[in-house]
């Protein structure tokens, strides 16, 4: 059978009863709202080449997207800038925490997209002349990938502003190495709005497809960007993409991904299939414990390592 049969058939809920039986892990506790999020919670979505979106139990529940954004950020911000925020971020590998206060040595530039102080900078990027501007350019783009209108979480977004010390330090670092051109608390606010969307397992799934099919949205049809910007988005999704545990995720799952401390992942399986996965317990490099888990036994069943038995 080929890949895409079986993401057709293979039985999303059986995969959830057997992930959920894995207790470890903590939530994260960075904001109150964070630290609330049920332990429990448990969705997986799958969206196919033909704009097909699977899901199991609990893929309708929303979360705040955190990180699972910053792909999306560094696509917006490659299309809004015609791709010279290539010469304004790094595409390396950090080997470090996503919020390492950390700059390229030399440049001053961000390391990569996605950590946060590439994030903060990919954010900043993307067309608007203010604030209020860029926020409403994000929210825009995002539902565009989404196939749907995205809202933010207002309470989500002021706590992320208010308690985001280290992402204030990265901002003000980047403004004093000039790599920073809009204000420092202007730049975290419109970043942490980014995180602050709300996704569901279905929508965070189509936004991955949309990369994944070349930039072509497989639900509403429309071009979100071109060809290149989505392959250069999951290149850096597939060396960067889950922070200092990006080795092991290749090595172990095998699909361009992007973690974040929702819980949440978002797969691009370039030519094969989107997916998303929300279950909030985190490892120590903020990785969700039961969506590793899901994405290595989906890997392994539909045959979706990038590197993988492609002979046979
Ligand atoms: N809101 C978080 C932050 O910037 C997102 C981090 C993440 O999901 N890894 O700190």
């Amino acid at each position: 059978m080929s890949r895409a049969a079986d993401a057709r058939t293979v039985d999303l809920d059986a995969l959830r009863e057997r992930v959920l039986g894995e207790q470890g892990g903590s939530v994260d506790d960075s904001i109150p709202q964070l630290a609330d999020a049920d332990p429990d919670l448990c969705g997986l979505a799958l969206v196919l080449t033909d704009g097909t979106v699977r899901g199991s139990a609990q893929a309708d529940v929303a979360f705040s997207v955190q990180s699972a954004v910053k792909p999306f950020l560094f696509a917006l911000a490659l299309l809004d800038t015609d791709g010279e925020a290539l010469d304004r971020i790094g595409i390396e590998p950090t080997g470090e925490a996503f919020d390492a206060i950390k700059l390229e040595t030399g440049t001053g530039r961000p390391p990569n997209p996605m950590v946060n102080a590439g994030a903060l900078l990919t954010a900043a990027m993307v067309d608007g002349d203010d604030v209020a501007a860029r926020e409403e350019r994000i929210v825009r783009g995002l539902s565009a990938f989404a196939g749907r209108d995205l809202e933010v979480d207002e309470d989500v977004a002021q706590s992320e502003h208010l308690l985001g010390d280290r992402n204030h330090a990265l901002a003000h670092l980047m403004r004093a190495e000039g790599t920073l051109s809009v204000g420092a608390d202007d730049a975290v606010a419109v970043y942490a709005r980014a995180c602050a969307v709300l996704v569901d397992a279905r929508a965070l799934a189509v936004m991955g497809a949309t990369l994944a099919f070349g930039g072509v949205n497989p639900v509403s049809g429309e071009r979100v960007v071109p060809e290149g910007v989505a392959r250069d988005v999951v290149s850096v999704m597939a060396t960067c993409g889950v922070y200092d545990g990006s080795g092991r995720w290749m090595r172990g799952v095998g699909v361009p991904a992007k973690s974040s401390v929702s819980g949440a992942i978002v797969l691009s399986a370039p030519g094969v299939l989107g997916g998303a996965v929300i279950s909030p317990p985190l490892d120590e490099q903020g990785t969700s414990v039961r969506g590793r888990i899901a994405c290595e036994v989906l890997s392994a069943e539909l045959d979706l390592h990038v590197f993988g038995s492609r002979w046979s």
